[in-house]
């Protein structure tokens, strides 16, 4: 089992597929606000999380790319994965810029600043103390 977070946005302006995650996040095509918004940062943590305890990785065994949000999980996946198994010990935003620098993001290239900034915005709710529903088994 795996959770998804099934969300499409295309940019009303120039049809750029990206995710209006927090207030204010500009369309990464052509820099446009647009009204839509969609709380995606605190599923995304949650679909990271469970994959962990799980599994012990970020990426499950299948993961079905329904959508324009899982599409970025997946992405957010293999990039955590391999943070948690880099050699040098360097900062999370160098790693995950030159890491998403190397992927192929053919005509799609707005996207690699996008994914980086949702990354970015991630990794600290990942590091964070269990939230109240993960610490039931404590309490009882
Ligand atoms: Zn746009």
């Amino acid at each position: 089992m795996t959770l998804h977070v099934v969300y499409d946005h295309a940019c009303e302006h120039c049809g750029a597929f990206y995710i209006p995650y927090d207030r204010e996040v500009p369309c990464p095509n052509c820099g446009a606000v647009e009204e839509e918004r969609f709380d995606y940062i605190p599923q995304a943590v949650q679909s990271l999380r469970f994959n962990k305890r799980r599994g012990g990785t970020y990426m499950p065994p299948a993961w079905w790319v329904g959508s324009l949000g899982d599409h970025i999980l997946r992405l957010l996946f293999s990039l955590f994965d391999a943070y948690e198994s880099r050699e040098a010990n360097e900062g999370f935003a160098e790693f995950a810029a030159s890491y998403l620098a190397d992927m192929n993001w053919g005509d799609q290239g707005y996207l690699e600043k996008h994914v980086l900034a949702i990354a970015i915005r991630i990794q600290p709710e990942l590091d964070r103390p269990d939230q109240p529903e993960d610490s039931r088994t404590i309490w009882g």
